[in-house]
């Protein structure tokens, strides 16, 4: 569905940002949807909405350095891309990971502009992180590196500039050792900076829970659309971090059974069904690795180095990180009989591996609409703070329910109207796109 203009604007973001491969995929996919928007919207070209929308309107840069644990100093690189405020404050998660480059930054936050606007909450897009590796690392390290990160990135964020939160090797631990860094610095309690805070200063219940559970709610609204649901589903569930513990847990709520989860190690398939609460102890309490899991559960397997989506199932959700979802395993799980995959993790699936989905029209939910229960949440925890109120689990578990459903819904409509009933890439795309676009317009040349 590429247009001329649109592969010339594609062309302009590769030769602008080179080597950004990452960051260059999740713009194609987003501009692949848009040539019907553009034909109906001649405004959007006379305005420059899609070039402007590329470009992040901030990026910033800085060292961190930080002494480690035999007094030597070492020294990381921190990022904050500021992509696009035009529906609220920059809003999205830091990542601490080696992987860590402009490129993943830039990726990860053009994907929660469109994500967030799916959200129907006010907030912009950004994103965040270092190329530190907490692996292996001491509280004292960590704490040291976060602080030392706060020291810098205080002075970009705030209730009503910039929001971060966790993302991967970022949890509530981090988030703590920074938010103490930056109270002490400013010497203000603004609970409203950081969101994914702890529950007794600032933190909102379900915050934990909530990409888990709310990829599971997306996908059980996709197999209603269908005419089915999770009940008796086998499901695979890549990942053994926050998303994927969550996901799992509503899985097995619903009446699925989830029967592999990975790290980066490899995988553990259990035919009865994955024992919950020992991946919350090895992973949670221990920060050991999923290997582990067949110390105490003999009958289990672990496999070194194979392909997780090799293990037949029903419902795929892909929750450890960006394209590892090949064509070659898309292949798979579709021969096995997958008839629906929920994206908890961003991107995780390749171009090949989305044209395969979308080939073999299964239900497939990109990360996009599917994962966004995890910001709109901290969206409910930045209202929560905004009127210095908690509510309690059943509610804020409610209002997330209600968000994902809508999500669903604005994606299904917007395919059906754009041409391409049951396509979720091109309703979340073309939905999203439309409430930032609306936006920037109404906004003037900024
Ligand atoms: N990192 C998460 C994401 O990818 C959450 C961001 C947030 O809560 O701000 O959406």
């Amino acid at each position: 569905m590429y247009n001329e203009k649109l592969a010339i604007i594609y062309d302009e973001v590769t030769a602008r940002n080179p080597g950004e491969v990452e960051f260059h995929q999740a713009v194609n996919e987003v501009l692949e949807c848009l040539g019907p928007v553009l034909a109906r919207h001649p405004e959007f070209a006379q305005h420059k909405i899609i070039r402007r929308i590329c470009e992040p309107e901030r990026q910033i840069i800085f060292r961190v350095p930080w002494v480690d644990d035999s007094h030597e100093v070492q020294i990381n690189r921190g990022f904050r891309v500021e992509f696009n405020s035009a529906l609220g404050p920059y809003k999205g998660g830091l990542r601490f990971h080696p992987s860590v480059y402009l490129g993943i930054i830039k990726f990860l936050g053009f994907e929660q502009i469109f994500k967030n606007a799916l959200t129907g909450l006010p907030i912009g897009g950004g994103k965040g992180g270092s190329d530190f590796d907490p692996k292996g690392k001491s509280d004292g390290e960590i704490m040291r590196f976060c602080q030392s990160f706060m020291t810098e990135l205080y002075r970009h964020i705030g209730e009503y500039t910039d929001v971060p939160a966790g993302d991967i090797g970022v949890g509530g631990r981090e988030i703590g050792f920074m938010f103490g860094q930056y109270k002490r610095i400013t010497n203000r309690y603004e609970s409203g900076i950081l969101t994914g805070k702890g529950l007794d200063w600032g933190g909102s219940l379900v915050r934990t829970e909530a990409t888990g559970y709310g990829s599971v709610y997306f996908v059980e609204e996709m197999l209603k659309a269908r005419g089915d649901s999770f009940d008796g589903k086998t499901a695979v569930v890549s990942g053994s971090g926050n998303v994927a513990i969550y996901t799992i847990e509503k899985i097995h709520e619903l009446g699925g059974k989830v029967v592999a989860c990975s790290d980066s190690g490899g995988y553990i398939y259990d035919e009865k069904g994955i024992d919950l609460s020992s991946i919350k102890l090895l992973k949670e309490i221990q920060r050991g690795r999923v290997e582990e899991y067949t110390d105490t559960h003999k009958h289990a397997k672990f496999v070194k180095g194979g392909s997780i989506w090799d293990v037949p199932c029903e419902v795929a959700m892909p929750s450890a990180t960006e394209n590892e979802v090949s064509g070659k395993d898309a292949k798979k799980l579709v021969e096995n009989g997958c008839i629906a995959v929920g994206e908890g993790a961003n991107m995780p699936t390749t171009p090949e591996g989305v044209k395969i989905f979308l080939e073999a029209k299964i239900a497939y939910g990109p990360g996009k609409a599917a994962n966004a229960g995890g910001v709109a949440t901290s969206a409910l925890e930045m209202q929560q703070n905004a009127s210095r109120d908690s509510w309690t689990f059943e509610y804020t578990d409610r209002r997330l329910h209600t968000i994902m459903r809508n999500i669903h819904k604005n994606c299904f409509e917007t395919a059906e109207e754009y041409g391409s009933p049951g396509n979720y890439v091109v309703g979340s795309n073309i939905y999203g796109f439309l409430k930032v676009a609306h936006a920037m317009v109404a906004m003037g040349v900024i």
